[in-house]
């Protein structure tokens, strides 16, 4: 059949939904029809054909006019095909998207019904979405109705078996899956429509929570890890003496999670999320100190890698670990895209023998060529900068896959979490280290940049650091780059040597040169950092007090907040100055009002979900488990937890689906995953 959308077999076509439904008795009158209104079904005559414009703003204008007014319809596309069906001076119905141009009404690509027979359309219809080319073919939404229509004279409830047990279709008082289908494309009313909807949608989102939840559940009680027995002498020793802050609850809270986990003889395999600045690397360190404390039958210690995005971050944390930990025997090394060959050798030989007890480094780390002697515990910083097949890899370094920690720092709303990572098990850090006072963010434009740089002096004066970040979307965009150079010499030209020393990183920079004047801020030799967005995450220099955010309405919430995570790391007041232009769109207005309102991550995550959809969120775009056709995880939030529930109260009383209750469900898995398996051969 139909390739272009997809629809290959009657299955497809009973899934080819419709995206509404118009009652065809009714049509608006033009002179009605207004910019609040997203779709317009008139009818009139047709009183002008012509086509304007050259090349690729060619297009066909039909003006249509009823009782009341005129509209324009037009075609950028299959233009010839509608030259030859359309007729000036005719009637038809036309249906389609409402625009407004120069304040004239518009459809563009409408679908069109000749009005002049006279048959009276009745009930419902639905309305199908089509695609250009099917269209240019003739294939419009229409087209797909009959089909659809002429399948469901033939189908009957046997085609259509139900999956859902019985006692889920009461409780949540959801319509058989014959009759939902039935009733999505040719409702009697608006309520039937609904309910179908809502049928659906919910055998979506629990069908999707089944399979995932399974996943876990499968791993909690089938799969085999390594057993750390207890927290052991290193860690001991390193919470008696070296640990100079007292845990906040938070962090007790995860280790002990982690601790139970490592002591099952089941797999870990956990996702963090806190919010910037909560303490994740401490409790990611102390962790792999009770790995190094453990040993196997063997009397081998077990080993960790450390995973960072970037080379910068991966260096900060060898930094932090060898100051915490120079007391203890731990021999931590660091591997890195740059790692000089003799350095490289060295460390590939100890960790084959096992003489480095902490490997950190980029992903270098998890190159085939990276072997083990016995590694047991393995940390991702944040995750979503790696893909899935990055994590695989780590899970078949050793005989048995080791435990991972996965570490997030964007949090992502729980709901999101859930339903993306449900085949992890999830830990938050809802709490900041005390003492931490929030960060003060404000809103300016551009022309109040002076008194911005000189807020800047005055922090310097008081002996803090400050960071100024320029958006560099693309690292190989030349405009950004531009920009950011220019950006630099303004800076300068604001703190001039030797009263101040600037420190400038960017990514095309070779690693050396990053890593240099990097180091540099760090140390507190020079008092301003001029960067991309390469310090995103996880840099940590608790002397910066002021982030500056030029052009910040090119950032989005989450990478906003991620910058602002960088100031407020210390003791002393920190300052979020985001700078932006005058004109800015309704969205980005309301992203900055957002950062200046609130200092919670997980506030910053909903919003952004809201104002972005969840395909945008960063992490989750690979996962797959949230492009569901039908709901959306944004405004279909309660039926997705009602959703998630139900499917572990289901696999929580009978994982295999073996009770007579669930023998639809177990047979419809069953034949999407043999349609999967099939898919991918054909
Ligand atoms: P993130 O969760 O963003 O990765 P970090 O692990 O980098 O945060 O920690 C931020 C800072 O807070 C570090 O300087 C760290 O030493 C400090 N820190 C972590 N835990 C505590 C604590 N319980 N009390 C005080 N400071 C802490
Ligand atoms: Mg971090």
């Amino acid at each position: 059949m139909h390739k272009e959308l997809g629809i290959i077999s009657c299955g497809d076509l009973l899934n080819h939904f419709p995206f509404r439904h118009i009652d065809k008795t009714k049509t608006d009158s033009i002179a009605g029809l207004n910019a609040g209104k997203d779709f317009a079904y008139v009818k009139g005559i047709i009183t002008s054909i012509e086509t304007i414009g050259e090349g690729r703003g060619r297009r066909l204008v039909a003006r249509l006019k009823d009782e009341t007014g005129s509209i324009d319809l037009v075609w950028f596309q299959g233009i010839n095909w509608i030259q030859k069906i359309l007729h000036n001076g005719k009637a038809y119905r036309a249906f389609g998207r409402l625009g407004f141009f120069m304040g004239m009404p518009q459809i563009a690509h409408a679908d069109l019904e000749n009005a002049d027979e006279n048959i009276q359309p009745s009930g419902l219809e639905p309305v199908y979405p089509s695609t250009e080319k099917l269209k240019a073919r003739g294939m419009h939404g229409n087209a797909i109705s009959r089909l659809t229509k002429d399948l469901f004279s033939r189908l009957s409830p046997k085609d259509l078996p139900e999956n859902l047990p019985n006692s889920i279709l009461e409780k949540f008082k959801l319509l058989g899956r014959y009759q939902a289908y039935r009733q999505i494309h040719f409702p009697a009313t608006e309520e039937e429509f609904s309910q179908a909807l809502r049928r659906l949608k919910f055998d979506e989102l629990f069908i999707a929570q089944l399979r995932i939840q399974r996943m876990k559940l499968h791993r909690h009680r089938f799969s085999k890890g390594y057993i750390f027995e207890n927290a052991g002498p290193i860690f001991e020793q390193f919470y008696k003496d070296s640990l100079s802050f007292e845990l906040t609850n938070a962090q007790k809270k995860v280790l002990k999670e982690i601790r139970r986990d490592t002591m099952t003889g089941r797999q870990m395999n956990r996702l963090l999320q806190g919010d910037v600045g909560s303490g994740k690397t401490i409790v990611a360190l102390m962790c792999m100190l009770i790995a190094a404390g453990n040993t196997d039958g063997d009397g081998r210690a077990y080993q960790s890698v450390f995973m960072a995005p970037t080379e910068i971050l991966a260096r900060q944390h060898l930094e932090s670990l060898s100051v915490a930990l120079k007391d203890l025997p731990v021999n931590v090394r660091i591997l890195t895209g740059s790692t000089k060959a003799k350095a490289r050798k060295e460390i590939l030989a100890g960790c084959a023998d096992g003489s480095i007890n902490i490997l950190i480094g980029t992903h270098a780390v998890i190159e085939d060529k990276v072997i083990f002697n016995n590694l047991g515990f393995a940390v991702i910083d944040e995750q979503h900068k790696f893909g899935v097949a990055q994590r695989a890899r780590i899970w078949k370094k050793n005989k048995l896959p080791p435990h991972v920690l996965v570490m997030t720092a964007t949090p992502i709303p729980r709901t999101l979490a859930l339903t993306a990572y449900g085949d992890l098990d999830y830990s938050v850090m809802d709490e900041l280290p005390p003492g931490r006072k929030p960060v003060v963010t404000t809103h300016r434009f551009e022309n109040a940049r002076p008194a911005v740089m000189d807020f800047i002096k005055s922090q310097v004066a008081e002996g803090r650091q400050a960071y100024i970040i320029y958006p560099l979307i693309e690292e190989s965009s030349t405009l950004d780059y531009e920009n950011l150079m220019k950006g630099y010499e303004e800076v300068k030209s604001f703190f001039p040597e030797p009263a101040y020393w600037i420190s400038m990183v960017h990514g095309r920079q070779p690693p050396e040169q990053k890593d240099t004047n990097m180091q540099r801020f760090v140390a507190g030799d020079t008092h301003i950092m001029v960067s991309t967005t390469v310090i995103e995450v996880g840099v940590n220099v608790p002397n910066a007090t002021v982030m500056v955010v030029e052009s910040a309405e090119k950032f989005g919430l989450s990478q906003l907040h991620q910058l602002r995570g960088r100031v407020g790391r210390g003791a002393d007041q920190s300052f979020c100055i985001l700078l932006t232009g005058r004109k800015l769109s309704r969205e980005a207005r309301e992203r900055m009002q957002v950062l200046v309102a609130t200092n919670d991550g997980f506030i910053v995550a909903e919003k952004d979900l809201e104002l972005r959809g969840p395909g945008e969120i960063e992490g989750t775009k690979q996962s797959g488990a949230l492009n569901f056709k039908l709901a959306s995880i944004v405004h279909d939030k309660a039926m997705l937890e009602a959703a998630r529930e139900a499917a572990s109260a289901v696999l929580e009383a009978d994982i295999e689906l073996q009770l007579p209750e669930n023998e639809g469900l177990k047979n419809f898995l069953l034949q999407q995953k043999q349609k999967t398996a099939w898919a991918k051969i054909a």
